[in-house]
């Protein structure tokens, strides 16, 4: 009802589109069915009282006419429609790419710095350093996160079949994410599983999906809590699974949570920081590697998502 709703704010949708209100899709959909409907109703009076077989040729010419106009200003909507996201995707993808340069380059200068020519600073400068160091990662993060989403829509993911220890990965992951969990006081719990167990997937793109998963239930659980990592094999598939202990999530919010740029009002509240784009990204990978990804919350007690992944 609400989609339906949605689509029939021609004024909302053609703001959003970036185009006018005659331009919009809704708009034209709608003019489509009322001419049809105009003209069908004509031809039926008409036809009543005129029997004349050229005379019904030639209106059923009109209509068709105006039916193939209507829908053909529909299709070259579509197609800049279509054009200018994919422009838009483009361009996302080559400031991605410059950027990445750059921030690398800060990051291992700092590294340098920090590591090689400590003695000669002080505890102040080296804070800062520290500041700037985490400044670069979260950039960094961004820009990758673009990368990905420019990627998926371009359907250029790519994703290699790669054999991973799935228990080093996750055990990588984890110490990734331990600044960020100490912060809050977090503890993580792993449950005990195969340390040769092997899946089948692209290694990068696991440790993103790992690392948005686990992030995310560090980010919005309670000052304290817990994380608790369980994995399980079951029918060729290995199960990750990570709960918290957080703000879970409303009824209102479950809808949009896959979707890119979506961003829940607790979360938003609770000021974490964020791109929306986790979410959305670990799905896409997910799903085109062969697995499912889905969760189960309750609000104001937690949320545990969980996917599966082939075994070698
Ligand atoms: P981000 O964390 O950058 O906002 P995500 O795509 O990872 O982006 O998540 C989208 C939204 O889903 C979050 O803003 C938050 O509202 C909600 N969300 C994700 N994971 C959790 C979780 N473990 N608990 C509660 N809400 C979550």
């Amino acid at each position: 009802m609400n989609r339906i709703k949605n689509d029939l704010n021609i004024k909302r949708q053609a703001k959003e589109l970036g185009v006018s209100v005659w331009q919009a899709p809704s708009f034209l959909f709608l003019m489509l069915g009322a001419i049809i409907i105009i003209i069908m109703t004509a031809v039926f009076f008409f036809a009543r009282n005129e029997t004349s077989a050229d005379y019904l040729i030639v209106i059923e010419s009109f209509v068709a006419v105006i039916i193939l106009s209507v829908g053909n200003v529909i299709i070259t909507n579509m197609e800049k429609l279509a054009q200018v996201n994919k422009m838009k995707s483009e361009f996302v993808s080559i400031v991605s790419h410059q950027l990445k340069t750059p921030l690398t380059g800060i990051g291992w200068d700092i590294e340098l710095i920090i590591s090689n020519y400590k003695d000669g600073l002080s505890e102040k400068q080296i804070e800062i350093l520290k500041k700037i160091e985490h400044s670069n990662a979260v950039m960094t993060r961004m820009v990758n996160d673009l990368l990905d989403v420019a990627r998926i829509e371009q359907g250029d993911l790519s994703l290699r079949k790669d054999k991973i220890n799935f228990k080093e990965i996750v055990q990588r992951v984890i110490e990734k994410n331990r600044e960020l969990s100490g912060h809050s006081g977090i503890e993580i719990v792993v449950s005990n599983f195969r340390s040769d167990l092997e899946v089948s997937g692209d290694e990068k793109k696991m440790e993103v999906v790992l690392d948005n998963l686990i992030s995310n239930a560090i980010k919005y659980n309670k000052e304290g809590g817990k994380v608790f990592i369980t994995v399980k094999e079951k029918n060729g598939k290995v199960i990750f699974c990570v709960k918290d202990e957080g703000i879970g999530i409303s009824d209102e919010e479950r809808n949009g949570l896959f979707e890119k740029f979506f961003r829940g009002d607790s979360a938003s509240k609770k000021s974490v920081g964020g791109t929306g784009l986790g979410l959305y990204i670990a799905k896409n990978i997910v799903e085109q590697g062969g697995g499912k990804i889905w969760y189960k919350t309750v609000e104001g007690k937690g949320s545990e998502f969980c996917f599966s992944v082939p075994v070698v």
